[in-house]
């Protein structure tokens, strides 16, 4: 391992990056890195954190491979390296084409040196395949505290990387994140046995930063932004949570002579990014966004950030009010609140938790559908799936079900053997002939099969895998290791769908009792931890001690409290906040009470959505289920037969999910009878 003293890194970081220093933080990471010591950085957003493998990159020997949640953190990232000149890559769902070849081979030639994946990719067959066979330096996990159960943002395939991690052998890791709770740190540090010495952890505290909460009434909100907007000077981003919510204010803030644009994940890419440069540029003062904005966003001089709806945690609160001020000048922070959103935002916690009735078919799919094969006297049981078909099967959003079985793995009822795709479709880029002409009698052969099995229709043909691999001397690896030779020699074109994974199963664990009623309290356990985040949330805002000091406290950073004990005893106090000003927040519910529909509309709906769904499922509509429909969720049972046609779905969407559960109790009951 390089070990470099530091003046050489002074260098290095002026000669590959253009900067004179680092920032807080970064040469303790990269010396840690570079002495082969894995670590674990926590600096708030837009304080550098990428540079810290960025770096340590350009002196490994090796590929140093990023793990990344959003796409578009990858792409700025990449955009930023290119711009520095530095050789880096993604694999992603936009590649097209020969695209992918392209990358791999630029990284086993050692051309590219930072090779970015999301996490769903070491699923990928042929991604396996390739990174198997390249040694890896490093593994960089960035927005790391999605590993753990503790935090938000919780990622179940997140959960897998240790494992990776053995199984690639990669003895160098690196995690990134911005917030961390001392619990959150403290299980992201043990996944990956990074010593406590190794975590490195900059001041959380903004002194530049001024927090204001502003109770206000729904009815009110609009014109209270304007005013507060026309109060401030420079560029500014508005966060609300829901889409329709950024088009409708940005609309009202221009009617107003403020100059905004509404931005949220609905626009195309194109779009995206034109209002991105536009407000760069300055020629956007005002964003109005979803969460979906501001991740890659590099603009210091942003002066004023104001949640217009309550965020989702204490956390994306942290995150959000963090893309302010980043020059170091005061800045503005406000938030409207009241307690009208909140159904929405518990709403939404109610949604993914999986029915116990789910769990429980789930199960009994796994029971049904294992494959018992027996060689050499081991008898192994196989069981294989496709996400979608299973989701619609068992009644459960996608994510929550990617939960459930990353839970059953670790509760080793199942264990993952691999995963392969489905379908390989292959297009000729040369003649048929041509191509097999190129190669030696023996692979000659190889291809001939190969392409006998493929059944070639005008432009594609679809590989037959069940027919090739009747010949036992033919090896499914060698099939796919070939394909993508032709591929990179762009011989053909290769795509891949239909990823179907496969899990062995361990039938005594399978038929221990206890196993859907222990998952489905699981589930109920993070509902909980889920809503009472929201209630901290909703406290926090209404605290009478400093905000400031609260926040820091939160995320573990005391620095109030080492250096601001004072004389008096009392809490310190950072000066620059609403409650330092002497004004605390009291939030209240500020619409009328939206009343409840009657017994009979109730009645009604319930029985449209029975007949809907009448021999659409094999036994009866569950409690929850109603509920769901009244609250205006979707499930994927719901989305298949177009249940959101009907005049009883989201008639209760004003509702807190509890009082719809106790509403609705008494009348399925009756229907019950
Ligand atoms: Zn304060």
């Amino acid at each position: 391992m390089n070990n470099l003293p530091s003046n050489s890194l002074k260098e290095s970081l002026l000669n590959s990056f253009g900067f004179n220093d680092f920032r807080p933080g970064q040469e303790q990471t990269i010396t840690q890195l570079l002495n082969g010591q894995s670590s674990l950085s926590i600096f708030p957003t837009g304080s550098g954190k990428s540079l810290c493998y960025q770096l340590t990159a350009l002196h490994l020997p090796h590929l140093t491979l990023v793990v990344s949640p959003l796409l578009a953190l990858m792409k700025d990232q990449l955009s930023f390296l290119a711009s520095k000149g530095i050789k880096a890559a993604s694999i992603d769902s936009t590649l097209k084409g020969n695209e992918a070849q392209t990358v791999m081979a630029g990284v086993r030639d050692g051309d590219i040196k930072v090779l970015m994946v999301s996490v769903e990719r070491f699923k990928n067959e042929r991604f396996r395949q390739f990174i198997e066979s390249v040694p890896v330096s490093m593994l960089v996990v960035d927005e790391a505290h999605c590993i753990s159960e503790w935090g938000h943002n919780f990622r179940p395939d997140y959960l897998k990387l240790p494992s990776y991690c053995q199984a690639l052998k990669i003895s160098l890791v690196l995690l990134l994140t911005a917030t961390a709770t001392r619990k959150v740190k403290q299980d992201m540090a043990a996944k990956f046995s990074i010593r406590d010495e190794h975590i490195v952890q900059t001041g959380f505290y903004r002194q530049n930063l001024d927090l204001s909460v502003l109770p206000v009434a729904e009815s009110h909100k609009n014109n209270q932004l304007e005013k507060v907007i026309k109060a401030q000077q420079g560029a500014g981003i508005v966060y609300v949570t829901l889409q329709h919510t950024a088009e409708k204010v940005a609309q009202y803030l221009k009617q107003y002579g403020i100059n905004a644009c509404a931005y949220h994940a609905g626009f195309d890419s194109d779009t995206r990014s034109q209002i991105q440069q536009d407000f760069m540029e300055g020629k956007i003062q005002v964003i109005v966004a979803t969460i979906a904005f501001g991740m890659g966003i590099d603009k210091s001089d942003i002066r004023f950030v104001i949640h217009y709806d309550l965020p989702k945690s204490i956390e994306n609160y942290s995150q959000e009010i963090g893309r302010a001020g980043r020059d170091g000048l005061p800045s503005q922070c406000f938030t409207l609140a009241n307690l009208d959103g909140l159904n929405t935002v518990e709403n939404f916690v109610y949604g993914d938790t999986p029915e116990f009735a789910g769990i429980e078919r789930l199960l009994n799919i796994i029971k049904s559908e294992i494959i018992t094969s027996a060689y050499g006297g081991v008898s192994d049981s196989k069981w294989e799936l496709q996400i979608l078909q299973l989701s619609n099967a068992v009644n459960i959003k996608q994510l929550p079900l990617k939960t459930l079985l990353v839970q059953l793995e670790l509760a080793g009822v199942i264990e993952p053997l691999y995963a392969y795709f489905a379908d390989f479709k292959i297009k000729l880029l040369k003649p048929k002939a041509e191509i097999i002409n190129r190669f030696n009698d023996q692979r000659k052969d190889f291809l001939q099969r190969i392409f006998n099995a493929t059944d070639f229709k005008k432009v594609w043909g679809s590989l037959n895998f069940d027919t090739l691999l009747q010949d036992k001397s033919i090896e499914r690896n060698r099939v796919i290791a070939a394909l993508e030779y032709l591929a990179e020699q762009q011989l053909i074109v290769l795509e891949t769908k239909g990823m179907t994974e496969v899990f062995k199963v361990n039938p005594n664990e399978l038929a221990d009792p206890s196993l859907c009623s222990s998952l489905s309290n699981y589930f109920k356990d993070n509902e909980e931890k889920e809503i009472k985040r929201i209630a901290t949330l909703v406290r926090f805002f209404q605290l009478d001690t400093c905000l400031t000091v609260n926040l820091a406290r939160y995320f573990d950073d005391n620095c109030f409290d080492a250096a601001g004990v004072n004389h008096l005893g009392t809490v310190p106090q950072c000066g620059h906040c609403s409650v330092c000003r002497g004004q605390v927040a009291v939030l209240e519910h500020s619409q009328a009470q939206i009343p409840w529909p009657s017994d009979e509309a109730l009645k009604q709906g319930m029985t449209e959505l029975a007949e809907r769904l009448s021999g659409k499922i094999n036994q009866a509509l569950s409690l929850e289920s109603y509920c769901r429909f009244f609250a205006g969720m979707t499930v994927p049972l719901f989305g298949r037969n177009k249940v959101r046609q009907l005049s009883g779905f989201g008639l209760c969407e004003q509702q807190r999910y509890q009082a719809i559960r106790d509403r609705v109790f008494p009348l399925f009951a009756d229907l019950k009878k």
